[in-house]
């Protein structure tokens, strides 16, 4: 068997611009901001000797692309929050947080994302975990492992592994 080859799609390529907010009270980050996020995916797996691909660059982008532009130029909420309450009201959303309306955001402004807090870590987790459902339902078989990379601020950043072949610390 050939040793496994690595391909990647680096954050250069691949970026998204959001607000956020994280619920540490005090914390400068609990002020409503936004980054330019850049996005890096690496994919490890044997070559197909069919197509010469471990994975179509194109159906990679295209997973990935399909996946951050829900994202981009949108404020992502925290879904999973425990302190946050989210309502519907009409073409709004109302976020509780510290007080009724702390925030109040046209819906299509918002981006409900089902995770507690939307640091740079747990951004990349569901990431992580999405283009892994995507590129193994997408048809891209064979795959070992695939890292993803979210970099919220140039050189500051969160990474996570899926797949059979991820560390297990990081899984
Ligand atoms: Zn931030």
């Amino acid at each position: 068997m050939n040793s496994p080859t690595e391909v990647s799609v680096t954050k250069e390529s691949l970026a998204f611009s959001a607000a956020h907010f994280l619920t540490l009270p005090g914390h400068v980050c609990e002020r409503l901001h936004g980054h330019n996020y850049r996005v890096g995916v690496r994919v490890e797996g044997q070559v197909d000797p069919a197509t010469g691909f471990v994975a179509d660059f194109a159906v990679l982008k295209q997973v990935i692309r399909a996946l951050i532009e829900p994202l981009d130029h949108r404020l992502l909420i925290p879904a999973d929050n425990p302190d946050l309450r989210i309502r519907e009201d009409g073409d709004h959303l109302r976020l509780d947080y510290r007080g009724p309306d702390w925030l109040v955001i046209p819906r299509p402004h918002a981006c409900l994302l089902p995770v507690r807090h939307t640091t740079a870590e747990l951004l990349a987790a569901y990431l992580g975990d999405q283009v892994w459902a995507g590129l193994t339902t997408g048809g891209v078989g064979g795959l070992q492992r695939v890292i993803v990379e979210v970099e919220e601020s140039p050189g500051q950043g969160a990474a996570v592994e899926r797949g059979p072949g991820a560390r297990p610390f990081m899984s």
